[in-house]
């Protein structure tokens, strides 16, 4: 039996923790091989003890000697990296065959670029980099035989309801690169996105304005890290998930809807047209999504136990309050707009989240800075990564001067 190895990059966060004990209960077949993580040391390394792998990287050089010293102090033989350059190589390396793309923003792009263009199984939890830079990372996994697995947990489900790919569906493509991914071809009508609503689902705007960052990343379904609990709570989060969902499916925005339920249990559908609807059901445990993601066709136990509809009682559904939670509307607006609007939308966003973290604008000020930045910045042409960075810089500079003119609440 052979073992494959991963890279976990985001080690310390969410997915990132259901990367790893998904992987631990596989030892036969899975190994992590690289663990990175953004700045914090003293997590990174108590992964380290208990998972040994051979590569540690911290994004952040300043912490290199702490890392290093921890290593060497815990007599670990796992080697120490700094900067984002050695963890974009170890991501391309031969060090893992597989990446876990778990880097919250973003600052993923560049190590989730590497890993397709190094033709790794790749499963895809940063969506921001997939908002950013969509054409670019899609194209260039095709090109080079990656097989990306989506791993937000409504993609996921949409790739297990598909059907699987045609040799055909790869133009050219040597049968050894078949492609993972399915496209959702003419037979399919729409897919539909679920959403939990987040914490505040029901709200009046009026209710929204006084929310605070602790109330914004309760979330009432999943535990996850703050920014994408912060995005669930304005429905940012959705609407990333829309572009994403555009991106990895090949459908415009006009056959992707959105539907909140907020038991969380049915996590999308697809619908073709013959009137048939498929869904996935399952709890709210990103680790089954991973354990899809690394034994993709097969599947593995990953620690989550199965539903009990009995108990659950019901499932209920309702339309998304465009009007509450504009960021939703924004997002679509952005896709259709196509060229450089969607990365002016992540850039914005990202600033905007971050200053509401730190209590320095209210929840409202998060889509009034978002459309603010995509009023200023209007799309050009993204024919390369240069363009998409320069707007993501631009949109990143103006959120940030117009922060000034918004108060905590
Ligand atoms: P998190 O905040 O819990 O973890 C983020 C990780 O990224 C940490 O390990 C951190 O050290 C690392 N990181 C941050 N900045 C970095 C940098 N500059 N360089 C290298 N590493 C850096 O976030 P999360 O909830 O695990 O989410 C990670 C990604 O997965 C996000 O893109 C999110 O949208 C997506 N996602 C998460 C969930 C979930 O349930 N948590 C579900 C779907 C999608
Ligand atoms: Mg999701």
């Amino acid at each position: 039996m052979t073992v494959q190895t991963v890279a976990v990059l985001g080690a310390t966060g969410s997915i990132g923790a259901s990367a790893l004990d998904v992987i631990a209960r596989h030892p036969q077949t899975l190994r992590a091989g690289v663990l990175a993580a953004g700045s914090n040391v003293e997590a990174l390394l108590a992964l380290c003890l208990r998972h040994r792998p051979e590569h540690a990287v911290i994004a952040d050089e300043g912490g290199f000697p702490a890392l290093r010293e921890g290593l060497r102090a815990a007599g670990l033989p796992t080697r120490a990296h700094a900067g984002a350059a050695a963890l974009t190589a170890l991501a391309a390396g031969p060090e893992c065959q597989t990446v876990v793309a778990a880097i919250v923003g973003a600052a993923g792009l560049d190590s989730t670029l590497a890993a397709a263009g190094a033709g790794k199984r790749l499963l895809l939890a940063n969506k921001e980099s997939l908002v950013l830079a969509g054409e670019l990372l899609m194209a260039t996994a095709d090109a080079n035989g990656a097989r990306i697995v989506p791993i937000d947990s409504e993609h996921n489900a949409i790739f297990q309801c598909l059907p699987a790919p045609r040799p055909a569906d790869r133009d050219g493509a040597p049968a050894d690169r078949a492609r993972c991914l399915p496209a959702a071809r003419e037979d399919v009508r729409r897919i539909v996105l679920t959403a939990s609503g987040g914490p505040f689902r029901g709200w009046t705007r009026e209710r929204l304005a006084g929310v605070t960052p602790a109330q914004a990343v309760a979330h009432p379904k999943w535990s996850m890290g703050p920014k994408i609990s912060v995005d669930s709570a304005t429905l940012m989060n959705k609407g990333l998930e829309v572009i994403e969902a555009h991106h990895l499916f090949g459908l415009p925005g006009a056959r992707i809807d959105v539907l909140v339920h907020p038991q969380s249990l049915v996590h999308s559908l697809v619908e073709f047209v013959d009137g048939s609807t498929l869904a996935q059901l399952g709890l709210p445990d990103m680790r089954t999504a991973l354990a899809i993601g690394f034994a993709w066709p097969r599947r593995i136990e990953s620690g989550v136990g199965g539903l009990d509809l009995l108990a659950h009682g019901r499932l209920d559904f309702e339309p998304p309050d465009l009007a509450a939670f504009p960021c939703l509307r924004l997002a679509y607006a952005a896709l259709e707009a196509g060229g450089t609007a969607p990365a002016v939308l992540n850039a914005a966003n990202e600033i905007a989240v971050s200053a509401f973290l730190q209590g320095r604008i209210g929840f409202l000020s998060i889509p009034a800075l978002v459309e603010d930045a995509l009023a200023a910045l209007p799309p050009a042409r993204a024919d390369s990564l240069d363009v998409l960075r320069e707007a993501d810089l631009r949109a990143r500079r103006h959120a940030s001067a117009a922060l000034s003119r918004h108060a905590p609440h």
